[in-house]
């Protein structure tokens, strides 16, 4: 089996992790089956359109590193890959639906059609385009065959209805869900064509699933319900139907409903893989991109999200999961987003990722501090810092000290620690340090504390007040290390300008 299988979203706005997982669990699918990966966009309903969405879908998968093997990014044998640009090509299927009376010509009028929900509504009911209905509308099924013709050739605007049959228990087979049902009654006679001369998204779906030989459908909860129409226009055509997969849906962190667009910075968390602005009003929405994620953190978390390979293993490499990825083992039930554990996820990530990444990040930081260092000192103060760091934007904050001298001290420490006798006690430090040509980190250690015992100082007080003055405030790694970093002689300096500072002070 060499399956096809394609991501298709629709130019709406930025792309929502749920989408993200949608195409990496078609991703998986395929690359683990040898098959191919198609981004297609769907744009057929223009009212919707958002400018800049799909430049954002295509850099968010360069990001992510998942390429698309055809697509309107790449091209590709079944292209185009955009619905707006197949427009001529869809005509002719609605016209075959009609010609075999599987579809209708509708003429009601936006007015006429509010005018009936209205009516429905007075008398409490539901007003539904359907086998019921649909004969007291204005369609070719309620009007003879000259008035429609009479309409259409004078121009009257008109959509293309499906015409589901009366009465019929429709099957669709799901690999996730099993058998799903449904009696055609309760199906509303859906527009598959508009009057703009654009078809609806479920028809250039069908079609384009059928041109474009896609072999399963790996899609939203969300669009179960639209299922039993694709079936039947499948039938309809008497194509064969891909394979379904609905997914489960992505849940808030309470598990109280699903995971919106609107959810991620009133609770604190991107919900997009990279920032977006909106073109319109320019309000900003955050990205794991901007916050310091690794795209692997973001891929290893959406595919634990309604899946998991029935193992205790969490963190998963891309190539992993292509290995143990299985249609089966997606759960029915909806998946809690948990903003805690993509943070430990991504500070994992960050200890497993090769330095040389890591240092570019703390260079770029750097940079923004108008600071200029050389790669090795940037590498060897990534090593230093990392087992501190969640997220990428974090390395300046955790380790800035390495490359400045503190500008403040912790109030708090100081008063806690800073005592009279500490420039002495200082002093005595730096000139043990001085000593110690070439510098060795051990040894100086060692001797520091020889030192410290032998005056019979409090070693946690001389040594807080030294990385007080290194660091200026009591954290940070190993603080022979960081002299060790920073060098004797700058120690000295900052040791000096701590004294000046708080004996002033003080
Ligand atoms: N254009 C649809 C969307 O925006 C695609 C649904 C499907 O995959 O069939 O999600």
């Amino acid at each position: 089996m060499n399956p096809r299988v394609r991501f298709a979203p629709s130019p709406t706005g930025p792309l929502h992790i749920g989408g993200v997982r949608t195409a990496l669990y078609n991703y998986l699918f395929a690359k683990q089956h040898g098959g191919t990966f198609i981004l297609r966009i769907e744009d057929t309903d223009q009212t919707r359109f958002v400018p800049g969405t799909e430049e954002y879908i295509v850099e968010a998968f360069d990001w992510l590193g998942f390429a698309f093997d055809e697509g309107v990014n790449v091209g590709g044998n079944y292209g185009p890959y955009k619905q707006s640009e197949r427009k001529p090509l869809y005509k002719q299927y609605a016209q075959q639906l009609i010609d075999d009376e599987w579809a209708y010509y509708a003429f009601d009028t936006p007015d006429q059609l509010d005018a009936k929900r209205k009516e429905y509504e007075a008398g409490k009911k539901n007003f539904q385009y359907d086998c019921t209905t649909r004969l007291a509308m204005t369609n070719s099924l309620s009007l003879s065959k000259e008035e429609t013709e009479k309409r259409i050739a004078s121009g009257e605007p008109f959509v293309v209805r499906f015409k589901f049959p009366e009465n019929e228990e429709i099957l669709v087979n799901d690999l996730i869900r099993g058998e799903v049902r449904i009696n055609s009654n309760l199906l509303d006679d859906k527009v598959l064509f508009k009057s703009d001369g654009m078809p609806t998204y479920h028809l250039a779906n069908i079609v384009d699933d059928h041109l474009m030989e896609i072999t399963h459908v790996i899609r939203g909860e969300e669009w179960l319900p639209s299922a039993p129409l694709h079936v039947m226009l499948y039938r309809a055509f008497q194509w064969n139907a891909p394979a379904f997969a609905h997914l489960p849906l992505l849940l808030k962190p309470d598990g109280n409903g699903k995971l919106s667009k609107r959810d991620g910075d009133r609770l604190g968390f991107p919900v997009f893989p990279l920032q977006w602005t909106n073109p319109e009003t320019q309000e900003t929405s955050s990205g794991y991109r901007e916050m310091g994620y690794l795209p692997d953190t973001v891929i290893n978390i959406l595919a634990l999200l309604g899946w998991n390979p029935g193992t205790e293993q969490e963190i998963l490499s891309l190539d992993e999961l292509i290995k143990l990825f299985s249609l089966d083992k997606i759960s029915k039930s909806g998946a809690k987003f948990d903003p805690e554990k993509a943070k430990w996820f991504n500070h994992q990530y960050i200890q497993k990722q090769p330095v040389a990444e890591l240092a570019k990040a703390l260079d770029s930081q750097l940079k923004e501090h108008k600071i200029i260092a050389p790669l090795k000192k940037v590498e060897w103060a990534v090593v230093m810092i990392r087992e501190r760091v969640n997220f990428l934007t974090e390395f300046w904050e955790q380790g800035h000290f390495l490359f400045e001298e503190p500008e403040s001290y912790d109030e708090q420490v100081v008063k806690k620690r800073w005592k009279e006798n500490t420039p002495d006690q200082l002093h005595g430090i730096l000139n043990i340090l001085s000593s110690i040509i070439p510098f060795d980190k051990v040894k100086a250690h060692d001797e520091v504390v020889a030192a410290i015992q032998q005056n019979e100082w409090n070693l946690g007080q001389v040594m807080n007040c030294l990385r007080l003055s290194l660091v200026g405030a009591a954290k940070g790694p190993d603080l022979f290390e960081i002299i060790k970093f920073i060098g004797v002689e700058e120690t000295g300096k900052r040791v000096e300008k701590a004294i000046e500072k708080l004996t002033m002070n003080g």
